[in-house]
């Protein structure tokens, strides 16, 4: 044991022939190379362990459900031989019986083709409404009894490094967007490089009143693009002007926010009584189940802060009055 602890992934790797690894030693590089899965931030050895021997079936995420960002789907595309390398070391060291890999239906910032199969890699469609996990395993070909292991496309690149490069993870797959970007791009960014580098990486236009670390509806604004540094679960840099005169104009009843919305709530109607102090109505619209995912604002054409109404007023409990 002790001589296990003390060895690096140099010892391990490069790997000549994936094929001759026992399952044990993939995850012990995983865990050696120090991969943390991009989707949920967990180390990527953790998940493999937990997931051994469980007839899983292996998903490649790379939804990228949140608007602006590509920064799973581009590298799958981009790196598709890494990725799929790393698919089937993953799938060897749980034993998985089948792998597939997950896009989002609805790309619409993308001028890309979505291949039926990547390297061999069946590729599965996911459509409706943000997010993509509550319903990629309704959209899913029927499995009995399958369970479900899902690993980002990220990852799973950094695992095919780790065994054929011997390398640890020191980069995270960054979607640099917005409307203050010149040259939007996915970066393949160090970690520890600070969010300013990574902007003036893709040239500012101008100077952004917003940006967001991570998802465009699950990420966090940041106040200090300096101090702000690359981590492995940081999957986009969004910098906004977000002019707040320009915010809510009329709304146009184009309807948007109720398709989008994954509570199946109408944020129209619920603005619109909030406006008007219909406290009897509002309290029939079941507003308390705003889970705050911002799809709504982010896709009404008219600017209006939704989200910000709803979900607030979600968090203050029973309508008065
Ligand atoms: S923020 Fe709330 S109201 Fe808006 S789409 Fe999400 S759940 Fe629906
Ligand atoms: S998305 Fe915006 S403009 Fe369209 S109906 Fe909803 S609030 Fe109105």
């Amino acid at each position: 044991m002790e001589e296990k602890s003390r060895r690096s992934i140099k010892d391990y790797a490069p790997a000549a022939d994936a094929g001759a690894l026992e399952a044990d030693e993939i995850i012990r590089l995983a865990r050696m190379a120090r991969i943390v899965d991009e989707r949920d931030g967990l180390p990527l050895f953790r998940k493999l362990k937990a997931a051994q021997d469980k007839d899983a079936v292996l998903l490649v995420d790379a939804m990228d459900d949140e608007p602006y960002i590509s920064s799973q789907l581009g590298p799958l595309l981009h790196l598709r031989e890494e990725c799929a390398s790393g698919a089937a070391l993953a799938r060897r060291a749980v034993g998985a019986k089948d792998v597939l890999v997950l896009v989002y239906k609805n790309i619409t910032d993308l001028e890309i083709k979505i291949p039926k199969t990547i390297e061999g890699l069946e590729v599965q469609r996911i459509g409706g409404v943000y997010p993509a996990d509550n319903r990629s395993e309704s959209s899913l070909p029927r499995r009995k009894n399958a369970s479900y292991l899902y690993v980002g496309a990220c990852a799973l690149i950094h695992l095919h490094r780790a065994v054929f490069q011997g390398t640890v993870q020191t980069t995270a797959f960054v979607t640099v967007a917005g409307d203050c970007v010149d040259k939007p791009a996915n970066l393949e960014v160090s970690l520890g490089l600070s969010a300013t580098r990574v902007l003036e990486a893709c040239g500012l236009i101008v100077q952004p009143n917003r940006v967001i670390a991570g998802g465009s509806m699950t990420g966090v604004s940041i106040a200090d693009t300096d101090k702000v540094t690359v981590t492995p679960v940081t999957r986009a840099l969004l910098a906004f002007r977000e002019d707040q005169r320009d915010r809510r104009s009329a709304c146009i009843g184009c309807g948007r926010c109720t398709e989008v919305c994954p509570m199946g709530l109408d944020p129209r109607f619920i603005c619109a009584c909030l406006d008007m102090n219909r406290r009897g109505e509002l309290r029939k619209t079941d507003y308390q189940y705003c889970i705050g995912c911002m799809s709504c604002s982010y896709s009404c054409p008219a600017k209006l802060d939704l989200a910000a109404r709803v979900f607030g007023l979600s968090h203050k409990g029973e309508v008065e009055g």
